[in-house]
């Protein structure tokens, strides 16, 4: 029995002396203050060194000052510097400190968010974001919030409570009777919609040959005059911001359409919702109010942290049902119980760092960390543009489409910017050509950032060519 250790007087041992947590923040603090100073993308060789954690279950109980030494040697500078001031890629947005202090606190706490008498605070916080999100974005009233992990669990909950919703509508109860021989409903989608939406709609059963696609414009917009004819059996998905072109759906016409004939309409808004914060980018966000769910990421344009998303409905007894997990009768407590709006029962208190995100913004900072990220693009399509690169979108938002002519270059050129260090990009296609995309999603991305990663992209076509030519002369 020697050989068992005692877990207790052990663990007991690091809570009391606390000296793990003194050096998890020496690491942290040397994790933030060298950032600037390392390569946006790790290097080969830090990738490579990973394979230190490739070792069998352990049998004895570790020493956590050891492995907290580890995970900062080698887990650190195998991280993306996503924090820093010159990460574009995916729509991917950067942290504040006051959310990650407050997220700290609250991992102390740790905190199960499912159930009220679990946890008032996150409740209350819940409650509280859910008021302040409400009416940043001018949404009725009635609009209530879930806390989920991101814009896909969300848009699933979104369309959950719509097909739910306008399957109940036509007498029949999804719930207990399935899909099989359920009235059949129509789901129209824009041909530009995100793969996220397309994944949800596949879970819920809607079968994707089933999906009536609406052609888009040369921005990737839906063409409101292409919408086939909605009535009260039909989903329509718009989207409030292109992953690529960050362009936004016509929503006066497509939700007025919809209105008129009864059907749902959710927005994917993951992180063109935002728009809707400052009066300069307000007008691409007009209309939205009128749609029924809505789908949002704080972890993109507001930089909160990951993994933070939101499902707003307009009808609360819609969402509900569709998250509901006992099939009985629904009951409202006299306080929230988060786990009505979403697919987990238990869940951590995600609410904190929402919450602390937006007070430490507030309206006027909202605004202006939205028009910083416009501004910059904007400023990175000038700047690339003199440069003779070739920008493939309008700025409607915050996404820039590059290219280097064809699309052999612009992938060589792509490989440089990414493994040079300065800046990191990520590659898409758009209309069937290769592109490069920006995505500027940090706070933290100033105009001297834009013009130093302009800088990266002119040395790296530099050096693209270079080596194509040396492959030629062979
Ligand atoms: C990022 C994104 C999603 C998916 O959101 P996650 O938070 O990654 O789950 C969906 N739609 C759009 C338009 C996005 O940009």
């Amino acid at each position: 029995m020697t050989d068992k250790p005692d877990i207790h007087r052990i663990i007991r041992s690091h809570l009391t002396a606390k000296a793990l947590f003194d050096q998890a923040r020496s690491h942290a603090f040397e994790y933030m203050d060298t950032l600037h100073d390392r390569p946006v993308y790790p290097s080969p060789e830090t990738l490579e060194n990973l394979s230190v954690f490739d070792e069998p279950l352990p049998d004895a109980m570790g020493d956590p000052e050891k492995f907290l030494a580890l995970l900062h040697e080698y887990g650190s500078p195998a991280t993306v510097a996503q924090t820093g001031n010159r990460y574009f890629g995916f729509v991917n947005g950067g942290v504040t400190p006051a959310a990650v202090a407050a997220k700290w606190l609250a991992d102390v706490w740790d905190q199960n968010a499912g159930l009220f008498v679990m946890s008032p605070i996150a409740a209350r916080l819940e409650a509280v974001c859910e008021r302040w999100l409400v009416d940043l974005f001018e949404l009725p009233e009635t609009t209530r919030a879930g806390f989920v992990s991101g814009t896909s669990s969300a848009t699933l909950c979104g369309l959950a409570a719509a097909r739910n919703f306008l399957l109940a509508r036509a007498g029949w109860d999804v719930h207990q009777k399935g899909l099989n021989k359920a009235p059949e409903l129509k789901v129209v989608l824009g041909e530009e919609a995100h793969s996220t939406v397309f994944k949800a709609l596949s879970l819920l059963g809607f079968g994707l040959d089933n999906l009536i696609r609406v052609k888009t414009d040369g921005q990737g917009r839906m063409k409101a005059s292409d919408l086939p004819n909605l009535d009260a059996a039909t989903l329509v998905i718009a989207q409030a911001g292109n992953v690529n072109t960050g362009a936004f759906d016509p929503f006066h016409e497509i939700c007025g359409k919809a209105q008129k004939a009864r059907a749902w309409v959710h927005i994917d808004g993951a992180f063109g919702l935002w728009a809707q914060g400052s009066e300069n980018t307000k007008h691409l966000t007009g209309g939205i109010e009128k749609a029924d769910s809505w789908s949002v990421d704080a972890h993109k344009t507001l930089n909160a942290p990951y993994d933070c998303g939101i499902v707003l409905c307009r009808d609360e007894s819609a969402l509900v049902s569709a998250l509901q997990n006992t099939g009985a009768y629904i009951q409202y407590g006299q306080h929230r119980d988060s786990m009505l709006y979403t697919p987990e029962m238990s869940r951590r208190a995600r609410s904190v760092e929402l919450w602390a995100t937006l007070k430490c913004f507030g309206r006027k900072g909202i605004e202006n960390l939205v028009d910083g990220l416009c501004n910059n693009a904007r400023l990175f399509a000038q700047e690339l543009e003199k440069q003779e690169f070739h920008i493939l979108n309008d700025i409607h938002f915050n996404q820039v489409l590059v290219s280097c002519g064809d699309d052999a270059l612009t992938q060589a050129v792509l490989a440089e910017i990414q493994s040079g260090g300065v800046c990191w990009c990520g590659g898409s296609v758009w209309k069937g050509r290769s592109v490069i995309r920006i995505s500027v999603c940090s706070w933290a991305t100033s105009a001297q950032d834009v013009h130093m990663s302009v800088k990266a992209f002119v040395d790296a076509r530099t050096r693209a060519l270079s080596k194509q030519t040396k492959k030629e002369s062979k």
